[in-house]
């Protein structure tokens, strides 16, 4: 059984939200939201919008903000890409790594995602390690073959005082991005299996563990999500996008 902890409200802006728009996004969402010491929020825009967040929440520590990708290797000739040791400098302080549009779109392995995590723990951010399965997956029974996969492939490669600073979140593919929602009970059984999987692991503390669930989440269900048993917060894409939709989302349960 998992303890209950002060909810984690993550916001995944993907590639929306340039620096003006975050800047704009931060000016209203400053005024919607105020600071709430029983739970962490915390935002991830696209990185060249970093130092704009950075600027936007001055004087609101409250407002955490991080990376939604960085490079398994810490420099080199990788055009394009951004090294997990360039990310502290802006502030940021926490990183995504196996974001399932990374794993589609750009071929991120599961090799890959424990490298990233690496890179993020070495530079002293705090990772989210995302993992879900398709509904493919789900549908021929491989739920929990495809999560153990996923969790011990990281895992396996971290020594154990990084496992103990993994969150993890927990995001079905099809819910992403879709407006089909996973149930409560069918988070709560993912974040059960999920939390499972981590015992064995020296450096995991299965029931203090933080699993967030991403997946079409809205203010209008975050209530249920959030009741769910060992649903810990929430990492949310879409319905983050909107200062005054978001301000409702990191107000539940205040
Ligand atoms: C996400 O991108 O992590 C996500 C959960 O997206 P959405 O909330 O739009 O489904």
């Amino acid at each position: 059984m998992s303890e209950p902890r002060t909810p984690v409200f993550a916001a995944n802006w993907k590639m929306c939200h340039g620096p003006a728009e975050t800047a704009a996004f931060m000016e209203r969402f400053r005024e919607r939201h105020a600071p709430r010491d029983d739970a962490t929020v915390v935002v991830f825009p696209p990185a060249i919008s970093l130092p704009a967040f950075a600027e936007a929440r001055a004087g609101r520590p409250d407002l955490r903000f991080g990376v939604q990708d960085v490079h398994a290797e810490v420099e080199g000739a990788y055009t394009g890409a951004i090294s997990a040791a360039m990310v502290p400098a802006t502030g940021a302080t926490w990183g995504l790594a196996g974001h399932s549009e990374r794993r589609r779109e750009f071929g991120d392995t599961d090799a890959m995602v424990a490298r990233k995590l690496r890179r993020l723990l070495d530079a002293g951010l705090r990772p989210v390690l995302c993992v879900g399965e398709t509904l493919e997956e789900r549908e021929a029974g491989r739920l929990e073959a495809v999560l153990e996969t996923q969790i011990r492939a990281a895992l396996s490669a971290l020594h154990a005082e990084g496992r103990a600073r993994l969150v993890y979140a927990y995001e079905p593919v099809w819910a992403i991005g879709t407006g089909r929602t996973a149930s409560p009970a069918d988070a709560a059984e993912a974040h059960g299996i999920v939390r499972a999987r981590l015992s064995g692991f020296e450096g995991c503390d299965p029931p203090r563990s933080v699993i967030l669930y991403g997946g079409s989440v809205k203010p209008a269900n975050i209530g249920q999500l959030l009741a769910a048993p060992g649903v810990d917060g929430v990492l949310v894409g879409g319905a983050s996008l909107d200062p005054d939709s978001w301000a409702a989302i990191c107000g539940a349960g205040a």
